[in-house]
């Protein structure tokens, strides 16, 4: 099998060398049930990776999207057969269980085939339709690492390339909020600490504190609704815990919060960001299961503050639980 479950990815129609994507406004976090899914020019954005879901083996699955308030299947268009997305926990296996039948000739490329329906995704201009089975490349697609496709769009060399590529801006932090080269201080990426911003900020508002001369702090990542900021390279040390040693070992996180003191509330929907950013994170750095308090960690172990605020701090298990989801553990 060429594909994880429960990871990221993009799906490329073979025939057009377009993107399996869904359409609409998405900045507020949520996706609609019935919204139209359709194929795009490759766009780097969340509204393109989509996560194989295991269903009961035999290389059935779900192929599912997620944002804001859970999890978004391709589903199927009862009206006119068009590929629709439903939310997962009131879709009908019939109209969402997908079997992923591999390409003979060709590397990480299926069919895929809506098992209970006998029809096959199938590119029609840049619409995506349910059609019967015709073999042709229209109903080919290939399952991509995010930005690894040859179209020329993602260089990876240039040096303001975010490390996730669920990062919506790469703001760079001033030069000497930060210490270049963590590799050079000895530290190796060992956890994730987590923070609120102590105030209501965006991503922006955010990346211009660590641009100011002067500041002497900065995060590696700044979350506010489904906006993610990254200011400094996970290759290189943040300021921001407090605690050199710490700094070292760590990829950092500022939430934005969505209310003030004293509870220091976070919207679901930053929230939800967190938990997919956190499983990013810990995906790519190898970090294994995450655990409260040994490679999840927040500032206030390090520092007298009361950062991450109560109300991030009463739900750091449910932030790994649900990360740990995401990765299979
Ligand atoms: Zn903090």
């Amino acid at each position: 099998m060429a594909y994880e479950f429960n990871h990221y990815y993009e799906l490329q129609n073979v025939a057009t060398g377009k993107y399996v994507n869904v359409l609409g406004n998405h900045e507020d976090g949520t996706v609609k049930n019935g919204e139209t899914v359709n194929l795009f020019n490759r766009t780097n954005n969340p509204d393109q990776r989509w996560a194989l879901e295991n269903y009961g083996g035999n290389g059935n699955v779900r192929i599912v999207l997620q944002r804001g308030e859970g999890w978004y299947a391709l589903n199927y268009n009862t009206r006119n057969a068009n590929c629709i997305v439903w939310h997962l926990n009131t879709a009908d296996d019939i109209d969402t269980v997908i079997a992923a039948v591999q390409v003979e000739s060709l590397t990480d490329t299926y069919y895929l085939k809506l098992r209970d329906r006998d029809t096959y995704l199938t590119a029609d201009g840049t619409a995506l339709k349910w059609a019967a089975y015709t073999g042709e490349k229209e109903q080919m697609f290939t399952i991509l690492e995010p930005g690894t496709s040859s179209d020329g769009s993602d260089s990876g060399a240039d040096s303001d390339t975010p490390d996730s590529k669920l990062v919506t801006k790469f703001i760079p932090a001033y030069k000497d909020n930060y210490t270049k080269s963590r590799k050079a201080q000895g530290g190796t990426i060992s956890e994730i600490t987590i923070h609120h911003c102590a105030s209501i900020l965006t991503i922006e508002a955010l990346g211009a504190l660590w641009q100011r001369e002067g500041r002497k702090g900065s995060s590696h990542y700044g979350i506010s609704e489904t906006n993610i900021g990254q200011y400094v390279h996970e290759r290189d040390v943040a300021w921001t815990n407090g605690n050199w040693e710490a700094n070292c070992r760590a990829v950092t996180i500022e939430t934005s919060n969505s209310g003030g003191a004293p509870e220091w509330p976070v919207s679901d929907t930053t929230f939800q960001t967190l938990v997919t950013l956190v499983a990013d994170i810990a995906r790519r750095n190898d970090l294994g299961k995450l655990v409260k308090g040994k490679n999840l960690t927040w500032h206030s172990m390090y520092a007298t503050t009361a950062c991450p605020g109560p109300y991030l701090s009463g739900k750091l298990q449910e932030l790994v639980d649900k990360a740990n989801t995401i990765n299979g553990f």
